[in-house]
C-alpha cells in the first residue's frame, strides 16, 4: 500500500467510517447489517445500520469472533474508562479485539485477497507525525483507536478497515485465536518493554486477562521462575495451568514477605504490575531486584498515588510503562502459529452475537472465573 494512502487522507476516512455508524433513512436501498450497541449504560441494543463500503486501501472483513475487553466492560458499567468517556445521549458501538474473513477490497488493495481470514490491529494512526516516523506509532497522537470514544467499535458484523492493519492468519490459527491476538499484543509488548530474556525471573502482579497474557510472553521470552499474585483463587489456578511456575494469594499472605522469601531476599529480575491498582503498583519497588526493572501495564487510576521512590534510587531500578503495542501483530501471530505461544486456555466463555448483552453483564459480573469471553458472530 502506497504511503499516501496511509496518510491523513486515509485517516480522514477511517474517521468518517468510525465515528459514526450510521442508520436511517438511506438504508433502504442499501445493504445492512447488525451492529451492538450501548443504550445507556448496563444497556446493549442491536439495530440494523448500513453495511459499510471500501475505501482506497481498504478491505471489508466478515467478522467472525470479538473479544470483550475490560476497557468494553468500563464503559458499558460506567460509561468512562481512565480518562475517555462515552457520550450517553447516543448509542455507542463498543469492541475492539476482532477476527473474521476478508470478503470485499476496496481500491489499490494488494496483499489480501477474498476468503483470506485475518486479525485486526485496531489502532488507525497518521504515519506522519514523529512518533509514527520513530516507529512508535502507539504514541501517536491522531490515533483512531476502535472502542475509544468517541471513535466507534467492531460490535458488528461488518468492518471497513485498512489492509495494512489486518494481519493474515495462517491456516492452523482459528479466527477464535485470532480475536486474542490484540490482547496478546499487550502481553507481548510488555515483555519486550521488560527485556525478559532466558532464565530470568519474574514476578506478576495481576492475573486478569493481560496479567496471564504477560505470563504466556515471559514464558514464550524464556522467563525462568514466573511468580503470580491475584486475590482470586480461580485466577491463580489458571495461572498455574498457563505456566506460573508458583502462585501467590495476596488476599491470604504478605505477598511481598512470600516474594522476598521466594527469592531468598533478591526480589525478581522483573516485575509485571497488570491490574493497575495503586496497591500493587505501590508493592512494585519492593518486589524488584536491585538494578531490576518495573514493567508498569495495568491501567492505573487517574489520581495520584503513594509510591516509595527511595526503593527505586537506592536499588537503582528501572520503571518503564507500556501503552497498548506497536509492531508487535505479525510477532503474535507467528508465535501462535508456532505453538510458542497457545492462547486459547485465555477463554472461559463464549455467546452468540444475539446473547451480547448478557455476554457483558456476565463479564461484569463474574469476578470469578471469567477470564475472556468472546463473541461468535453470524
Ligand atoms: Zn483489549
Ligand atoms: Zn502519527
Amino acid at each position: 500500500m502506497g504511503a499516501g494512502l496511509f496518510g491523513p487522507a486515509l485517516l480522514t476516512k477511517a474517521k468518517q467510517d468510525h465515528y459514526q455508524k450510521k442508520g436511517g433513512e438511506a438504508m433502504a436501498v442499501k445493504m445492512t447489517q447488525r451492529g451492538a450497541f450501548m443504550h445507556g449504560t448496563d444497556h446493549m441494543i442491536i439495530k440494523e445500520i448500513e453495511r459499510p463500503t471500501p475505501g482506497p486501501g481498504q478491505v471489508i472483513v466478515q467478522l467472525e469472533y470479538i473479544g470483550i475487553c475490560g476497557s468494553d466492560v468500563h464503559y458499558f458499567h460506567s460509561g468512562k474508562c481512565g480518562s475517555y468517556e462515552v457520550d450517553l445521549s447516543q448509542d455507542f458501538m463498543l469492541g475492539h479485539e476482532c477476527a473474521g474473513t476478508v470478503v470485499e477490497l476496496g481500491e489499490g488493495v494488494t496483499t489480501l485477497q477474498t476468503g483470506d481470514r485475518v486479525c485486526l490491529e485496531p489502532g488507525i494512526t497518521c504515519g506522519q507525525c514523529e512518533f509514527c516516523k520513530a516507529g512508535k506509532y502507539n504514541l501517536c497522537p491522531e490515533v483512531v483507536f476502535l472502542a475509544t470514544p468517541p471513535v466507534q467499535g467492531c460490535n458488528e458484523e461488518y468492518i471497513a478497515f485498512p489492509e495494512n492493519m489486518c494481519f493474515k492468519l495462517p491456516d492452523n490459527v482459528s479466527t477464535k485465536e485470532g480475536a486474542l491476538i490484540e490482547p496478546l499484543s499487550v502481553g507481548f509488548h510488555a515483555a519486550n518493554q521488560g527485556n525478559v530474556g532466558v532464565g530470568d525471573s519474574v514476578v506478576i502482579l495481576g492475573a486478569g486477562t493481560i496479567g496471564l497474557t504477560t505470563l504466556l510472553s515471559c514464558k514464550a521470552h524464556g522467563a525462568g521462575r514466573i511468580i503470580v499474585a491475584d486475590i482470586v483463587p480461580e485466577k491463580l489456578k489458571k495461572a498455574q495451568e498457563l505456566g506460573a511456575t508458583e502462585v501467590i494469594n495476596s488476599r491470604e499472605t504478605d505477598a511481598l514477605k512470600q516474594i522476598a522469601s521466594m527469592t531468598n531476599g533478591r526480589g525478581a529480575d522483573v516485575v509485571f504490575e497488570t491490574a493497575g491498582s495503586p496497591v500493587t503498583i505501590a508493592q512494585t519497588p519492593f518486589v524488584v531486584r536491585r538494578g531490576g526493572t518495573i514493567v508498569l501495564v495495568g491501567i492505573a487510576p487517574v489520581e495520584e498515588i503513594t509510591y516509595n521512590f527511595a526503593q527505586i534510587m537506592d536499588k537503582e531500578a528501572t520503571i518503564r510503562s507500556v501503552f497498548r503495542y506497536r509492531n508487535i501483530f505479525p510477532k503474535a501471530v507467528s508465535a501462535v502459529a508456532s505453538g510458542a505461544i497457545d492462547v486459547k486456555g485465555l477463554i472461559t466463555h463464549e455467546f452468540s452475537f444475539d446473547q451480547i448483552e448478557e455476554a457483558y453483564r456476565e463479564a461484569l459480573n463474574n469476578k470469578t472465573d471469567l477470564i475472556k469471553a468472546v463473541i461468535r458472530v453470524g
